[in-house]
């Protein structure tokens, strides 16, 4: 394969495994970074996946500002899109994550336009299909759901990614010259660490394995393997079926309480810390009061949510690797780098 491609927040979890299955499949790589330095570390744990980090050429552009994207974007003929706020926490002001996520999705955008790329791959995520209005929300979803913005119980984050996404498809179908559109939607993304530069799903999994919770809220989490993730990147960026579709990247849902048993069963050492119960979700509501990390499980509690990955992995070729494999592998890539 041939050809630049620019992935956004190359410092990322999922953007550093992009950059490395994009290097494993021949094309140059640009990644930007917000702020000069940041990439100090990012050879090394490019290194980790077994490429040669050195080869990533690096551009600073931050997503609340139009500078530095057009010059960033020069030359490349795709972009993934993959930078966007994951916090562990609500912010108290949401426009920390609607601002970078909406209005940033929508300047890369432009300036992709400008410079003539000729497709975009948005990362987006599960949460902008997976809390629609009404019905039964227990269910299997697919790409045809759609998250409703309207909706008093959701996050700051998951309106931000919805409308991120929605941003992007209006922006796309109403833009003449703009580039083709792919989306990938992940679920809670787990896998190999390659630096202690942790994401909000990896310290979710050192919280658990420190024995932070002595029990689990009784919610599902729709897990899938980074890798698998940036494999499905990849291939929406070149197949000719990917243009104006979306794409639910997930392997299956399990509890969080498995989740923890996972993570004790990965690393035996730290089995006597993870949660061995469940907490009644009045409980969770209560203490979701005074814990605002909390709130973002409350849309989930006794609610089991389930994807269909199956246009993924007939369309784009994916084999998502079982959850267990995945949480085994943040786990134990965790223990390595010696943050558990
Ligand atoms: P990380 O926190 O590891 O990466 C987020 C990246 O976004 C960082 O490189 C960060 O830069 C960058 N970023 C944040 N704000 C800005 C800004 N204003 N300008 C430029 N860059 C910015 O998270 P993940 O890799 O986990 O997430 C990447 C994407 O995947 C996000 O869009 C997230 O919503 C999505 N996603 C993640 C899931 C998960 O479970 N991890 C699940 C589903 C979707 P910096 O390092 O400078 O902060």
């Amino acid at each position: 394969m041939s050809g630049t491609v620019l992935v956004t927040g190359a410092t990322g979890f999922i953007a550093k495994h992009c950059i490395a299955e994009l290097i494993r499949q021949g094309y140059s790589v640009r990644g930007t970074v917000r702020h000069s330095g940041a990439d100090a570390n990012l050879a090394c744990a490019l290194e980790r996946a077994g490429i040669d980090g050195a080869a990533v050429e690096i551009r600073e552009a931050d997503l609340l500002q139009d500078d530095g994207w057009e010059q960033a974007l020069e030359g490349c003929s795709h972009v993934l899109h993959v930078a966007s706020p994951f916090p562990i926490k609500p912010p108290r002001n949401r426009d920390e994550v609607m601002r970078p996520a909406v209005d940033g999705t929508l300047r890369v955008l432009a300036a992709a336009t400008r410079v003539g790329v000729q497709r975009v791959v948005l990362t987006s995520s599960v949460v902008a299909c997976t809390y629609p209005s009404g019905g039964e929300q227990a269910r299997t979803y697919t790409e045809a759901d759609w998250t409703d913005t309207n909706r008093a119980d959701l996050s700051s984050y998951v309106i931000a990614k919805t409308q991120a996404e929605q941003a992007a498809w209006d922006f796309v179908r109403s833009t003449p010259n703009a580039p083709e559109l792919a989306v990938i939607n992940p679920g809670f993304v787990l896998g190999p660490a390659l630096d202690l530069d942790l994401s909000t799903s990896h310290q979710v999994v050192r919280l658990i394995a420190q024995g932070k919770y002595p029990a689990a809220p009784r919610a599902g989490c729709i897990v899938v393997d980074v890798r698998d993730v940036a494999a499905a990147h990849v291939a929406a960026m070149t197949n000719p079926v990917a243009a104006g579709e979306r794409f639910l990247a997930t392997s299956g849902t399990i509890s969080l309480l498995n989740l923890a048993s996972m993570i004790a069963h990965a690393l035996p050492h730290v089995a006597s810390r993870v949660p061995r119960r469940e907490v009644p979700d009045f409980l969770i509501r209560g203490l979701a009061l005074f814990d605002r990390s909390l709130l973002a499980v409350l849309p989930d509690l006794s609610t089991r949510r389930e994807c269909d990955n199956a246009k993924a992995r007939e369309r784009l070729g994916i084999e998502f690797r079982p959850p267990r494999e995945a949480v085994a592998a943040a786990a134990k890539s965790l223990h390595e780098r010696g943050a558990i």
